[in-house]
């Protein structure tokens, strides 16, 4: 195990060079008032020559021990950027998430790297939205509050993602200059059968309103699940119900076809 883990650390730094192994998926996000489609959430795909696809599961803590976690997040941010210019081309509007390490906000250069990557392209970042986990918020929450308000001064904004594991502390949860809390998958699983995850999630939902925070909820596999986070009052979903993690270019073709049938529905 050992010995593959130092292989792929040498294979992930060839893969960053050469960018061909690597790509972004993206999964839709549904805001449940008006039914529409402007943000995505992007995935990171690695298809290993030998080994095939190696799950993000696997990916990021192999970055993160191999110091590659940098170059990589560089790489998801820059690709997303470009998307989003691409998607613009196409008439689209979307919001895109990218995941970040705690890693990368314990990197002094990253605000800067990010400040003249969005200079490159000549763009402020109000489309981008960074997700953070909430135990990577709480494990030095003054130093997250700080560098979150840096960014959010480049229009970058953050949400608070897998929210319900982390033990976050009330008072450094009301002054994180976060705009969005995702409640974690392992409560919205069952939450229709099962009464202790629906009043979790209720009491979430109702914590992230208290606190002015849109709320979204992740693993989102059918149709109870969907019903019911919108009896509760949650502001969005994603998950599997919705969409799996598609290529950009099926996100186009189903951002497209759901325009078009907007379109007809308000002139037919
Ligand atoms: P996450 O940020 O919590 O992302 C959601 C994960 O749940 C994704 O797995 C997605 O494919 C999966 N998912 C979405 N809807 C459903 C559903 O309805 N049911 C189930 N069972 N799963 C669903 P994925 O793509 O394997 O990513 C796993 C984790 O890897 C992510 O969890 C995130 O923490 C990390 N990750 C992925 N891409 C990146 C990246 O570019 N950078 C960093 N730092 N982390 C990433
Ligand atoms: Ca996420
Ligand atoms: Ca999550």
């Amino acid at each position: 195990m050992l010995f593959r883990s130092l292989a792929l650390g040498s294979d992930l730094r060839e893969a960053l060079d050469n960018k061909e192994q690597l790509m972004l998926y993206y999964q839709p996000k549904q805001d449940l008032q008006s039914g529409q489609v402007s943000e995505v959430e992007a995935l990171l795909r690695w298809q290993h020559p030998l080994h095939g696809f190696i799950p993000p599961a696997e990916v990021i803590p192999l970055a993160e021990q191999t110091g590659l976690i940098q170059s990589l997040t560089y790489w998801v941010i820059e690709a997303a950027i470009k998307q989003h210019f691409a998607w613009q081309q196409a008439a689209l509007m979307i919001t895109i998430s990218v995941n970040i390490s705690v890693y990368n906000l314990q990197d002094r250069h990253f605000l800067s790297s990010i400040q003249s990557l969005l200079g490159r392209y000549h763009t402020r970042g109000d489309f981008l939205i960074f997700e953070l986990t909430e135990s990577a918020m709480m494990s030095d929450p003054a130093h997250a509050i700080a560098s979150i308000t840096e960014f959010c001064k480049l229009g970058i904004q953050f949400s608070i993602d897998d929210f319900g594991t982390g033990f976050s502390s009330l008072s450094y949860l009301k002054q994180l200059p976060a705009h969005e809390l995702k409640i974690d998958k392992s409560f919205v699983f069952n939450m229709h059968n099962n009464d202790n995850d629906a009043v979790i999630v209720r009491s979430i939902i109702e914590l992230a309103h208290n606190l002015s925070l849109r709320v979204i909820a992740e693993g989102v596999e059918d149709k109870d699940t969907f019903d019911l986070l919108r009896i509760l009052g949650c502001d969005a979903v994603q998950g599997f119900y919705i969409r799996r993690p598609s290529a950009a270019s099926d996100i186009t073709a189903c951002l497209n076809n759901y325009h078009d049938k907007m379109r007809s529905k308000l002139h037919g």
